[in-house]
């Protein structure tokens, strides 16, 4: 043998070693990775990874990583399509909310290597997303505690939480002159900002946590409206079950920070915001149900959910291209917003699906709400590029009360109902019943 075949077998063997000990790596590594091709088949993937993708694929079959999350993340596949860069990264910790038997959050980095693939970088940070809300909360507060007092109202709320006395800050913030005494502090929020149940829980919070905290828009006397933090604290010496009217409880704390909302709503929005809608993404609508279905708990009363999905979108995408599909898509996000309260979370929680959650609201108000979204779908074709395309949404409705099913009973009772929608022909509003859950079993 020649010296430089003996060069080439050590370079090849130490080649192969190095392979050897990335595959190891790989196949060890506490995080999920997964190599595809470009169009997502799967090519290569770890254990953990399979760990947190398999109860995405229901039927246990994961070929293709766009498709496994498709339910969970439909913007993967346009994100890729529109990343024009021959390398570089697509995403970077994209959060997903998986709506499993216990919600999980993962986190998705994808990286384009060449044309021909792409390596996903999966975690599970269900815990660090728990932590960072708690954490936010607590920034929003120390914020509201720092600034200057004197862009504040102090207002003082009686038990019920009516506004027991006028003063000058009230004016100043407000405009609010004294006939302000006496009325539920609700008057400082919008129409169909609040409901009197929340404005009840607030109440509850304080007396819990020492504090509540919101912001969000208000309005003044005279109509006009401006974003402001709302704080209501206990008052130490108080008796709150005595409600006597004129007796302060509370103190609340309204902030103007008109200032500082652009700057807020930027950040709210790339965390929040469907990229394509503008209505709420999954993430916002999982913190946000949670959070209603658990006030729930502590203070019972109907909380109604509505699932909507478009009819036949497969053949509006054919007949029109992807583009016009995601035309109709804004269009159905401009409907919902404007039909339902600002109250009422709307969200994308998939490719042509949407939920909305509706605090307070029993089950024949809710239908009544979908049904009147769903006519107007019905009655308002789409104007995109010179054609006007037609689209219907087939809604289910489902309430939780008195025995509460959880988030993910009441949405299943949504998609049962939704799936029943579907079945008796399409653009229609169908409520769920105890018979549907047997016929879903079946
Ligand atoms: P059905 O009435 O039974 O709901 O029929 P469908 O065609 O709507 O059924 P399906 O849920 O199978 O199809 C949904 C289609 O929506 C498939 C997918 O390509 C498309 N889609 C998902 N996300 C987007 C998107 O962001 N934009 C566009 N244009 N299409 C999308
Ligand atoms: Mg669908
Ligand atoms: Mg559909």
């Amino acid at each position: 043998m020649r010296v430089g075949d003996v060069r080439a077998g050590d370079a090849y063997d130490r080649l192969a070693a190095e392979h050897e000990a990335l595959m190891q790596f790989l196949y060890l590594a506490p995080v999920g990775l997964v190599q595809t091709a470009a169009d997502g088949e799967i090519l290569m993937i770890n254990p953990v990874s399979a760990q947190l993708l398999m109860p995405l694929q229901q039927d246990g079959n994961l070929v293709n990583l766009f498709d496994a999350l498709a339910g969970v993340a439909p913007e993967l596949r346009h994100l890729c399509a529109a990343f024009a860069r021959p390398r570089g990264m697509v995403c970077d910790g994209l959060h997903i909310h998986v709506d499993g038997r216990t919600p999980q959050v993962l986190s998705l980095t994808l990286l384009k290597l060449d044309e021909t693939r792409l390596m996903a970088v999966l975690a599970d940070v269900t815990q660090q997303v728990r932590r960072d809300r708690q954490l936010r909360q607590n920034e929003a507060w120390l914020g509201a505690l720092l600034t200057s007092i004197t862009d504040y109202a102090l207002v003082g709320l009686d038990g019920a939480g009516r506004v027991s006395a006028w003063n000058e800050t009230i004016a100043r913030v407000t405009g609010h002159g004294e006939d302000v005494v006496g009325q539920p502090y609700s008057v400082f929020y919008p129409q169909g900002a609040t409901t009197s149940d929340h404005t009840h829980d607030r109440l509850r919070e304080a007396d819990q946590n020492g504090w509540s905290l919101d912001e969000g828009p208000r309005v003044r006397a005279d109509g006009s409206e401006f974003w402001a933090s709302a704080m209501i604290s206990p008052l130490p010496d108080r008796d709150a079950d005595v409600a006597e009217p004129g007796e302060a409880a509370y103190c609340l704390v309204l902030r103007d920070v008109s200032d500082k909302r652009e700057a807020l709503d930027a950040r709210r929005k790339s965390l929040f915001c469907d990229h394509l809608t503008g209505v709420a993404n999954r993430r916002a609508f999982f913190e946000a149900a949670e959070l209603e279905l658990d006030r729930n708990r502590r203070a019972p009363r109907p909380t109604a959910l509505v699932l909507l999905d478009a009819d036949h979108f497969k053949r509006i995408n054919d007949c029109h291209g992807h583009a016009g599909g995601d035309a109709v898509l804004r269009h159905l996000g401009q409907l919902l917003a404007a039909t339902f309260r600002q109250v009422d979370v709307v969200a994308r929680v998939g490719g042509e699906e949407f939920a909305v959650l509706l605090p307070s609201t029993g089950l024949d108000a809710a239908v009544a709400v979908a049904e009147r979204l769903r006519g107007l779908v019905a009655g308002r074709p789409v104007a995109y590029d010179g054609a006007h395309i037609a689209c219907t949404v087939s809604a289910g409705v489902a309430v939780c009360d008195g025995e509460a099913p959880g988030l993910d009973g009441l949405m299943k009772r949504a998609d049962q109902a939704l799936y029943a929608a579907k079945a008796a022909g399409r653009d229609r509003v169908e409520r769920w019943h105890p018979a549907l859950a047997s016929e879903a079993r079946r």
